[in-house]
């Protein structure tokens, strides 16, 4: 039998896939930053065994139906909400992803992030790159305290642990919401349970982090905004479908809350005519919360060992079900 074929649908560095060559039969995508087109896609899938893809690949139930000899897909994210996984299951597919590799890299990155919101980084490297920094004045670009102010993290999971372990070191009080309560969390990190109301309207920073769900798509709503406070910074680094954006760009533009950080959108790339990207009190990233050097390339490996781990006969490492 030859080696299993594994389409890989971008472009990632040859000294990564080095190791793994004598097992596998790699095809890849050639493009760097730009996704693999469907039907190219689709025409892979046709004569893969294992498929390595990003969140960008739409991985469902119509590439299952081409893809015959499918074993494994090894999708290169935490989050999974690209792959049809009942669609997985019923064609007998396993769905990888990779959590904790990225944890304390993508909780750096929310906490940079509310950082840049509170204190209104972004904005201050424009006044000055604006040229129109001609004197000092007691409220230039005065933003918000961070330091011992109250963080609400709404998915209290891998990276809501980091991050909380990130803003204890900030003073912070934190209240977490999720569907249950962590005991041991509470006692290790002195983290205090809130349902999700409650927390809306304490916080003085609303942080995401739950996975994009049927049960949490737009939980983020009119109604959200409105219940957090008139001072709220609302941060976003888990999907973009969690939130309403018309509604978050009302509450910012009523200000009915102060600013927003957002790494994730619902439509992504984001289009350079969104309204919320005109807004100057709110800090938009193009989804990096995982990118670094290092995260990036732990990230792949584990695809990687996930997928010898599957032609090996063994258990995969980190199934999503
Ligand atoms: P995780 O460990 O699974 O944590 C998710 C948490 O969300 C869990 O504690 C879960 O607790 C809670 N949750 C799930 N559904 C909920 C609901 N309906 N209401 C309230 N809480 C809910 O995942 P993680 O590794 O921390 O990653 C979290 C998410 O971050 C990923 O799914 C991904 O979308 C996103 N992410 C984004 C980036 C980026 O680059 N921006 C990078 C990495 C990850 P319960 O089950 O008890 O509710």
């Amino acid at each position: 039998m030859g080696k299993p074929v594994i389409y890989i649908t971008r472009k990632i560095p040859d000294d990564i896939l080095q190791p793994y060559q004598d097992s596998f039969n790699f095809r890849m995508w050639a493009g760097v930053d730009v996704p693999v087109p469907r039907d190219v896609l689709l025409r892979e899938a046709a004569s893969a065994d294992g498929i390595l893809c990003l969140l960008t690949e739409k991985v469902n139930r119509e590439v299952f139906a081409a893809a015959n000899n499918l074993k494994i897909v090894a999708n290169m994210a935490v989050g999974y909400d690209n792959i049809d996984v009942d669609a997985a299951r019923e064609h007998n597919v396993v769905v990888t992803n990779t959590p904790d590799v990225l944890t304390e890299t993508t909780a750096d990155l929310t906490f940079a992030l509310l950082m840049a919101a509170a204190r209104r980084i972004v904005e201050a490297e424009k006044y000055i790159s604006d040229d129109r920094w001609k004197h000092w004045s007691p409220y230039l670009l005065a933003g918000s305290d961070v330091h011992g102010k109250k963080i609400g993290i709404v998915g209290m999971g891998r990276i809501g642990e980091a991050v909380a372990r990130r803003a204890k070191g900030f003073g912070m009080t934190i209240l977490y919401h999720n569907r249950s309560r962590k005991n041991q969390t509470e006692q290790e990190l002195g983290v205090f349970y809130t349902e999700f109301e409650e927390l809306l309207n304490k916080a003085d920073y609303v942080v995401s982090l739950v996975p994009m769900t049927d049960e949490t798509k737009k939980m983020f709503d009119r109604k959200a905004f409105q219940k957090m406070k008139s001072t709220a910074i609302f941060i976003n680094v888990s999907r973009g479908g969690v939130v309403d954006e018309g509604a978050l760009h009302d509450a910012l533009t009523e200000n009915e809350i102060r600013g927003a950080g957002l790494d994730v959108f619902e439509n992504e790339p984001i289009a350079a005519d969104h309204p919320l990207l005109q807004m100057q009190n709110v800090v938009c990233l193009p989804h990096i919360g995982s990118a670094s050097i290092e995260t990036r390339t732990k990230m792949l490996k584990l695809c990687l060992d996930n997928l010898a781990a599957v032609f090996d006969g063994d258990d995969p490492i980190t199934p999503v079900t």
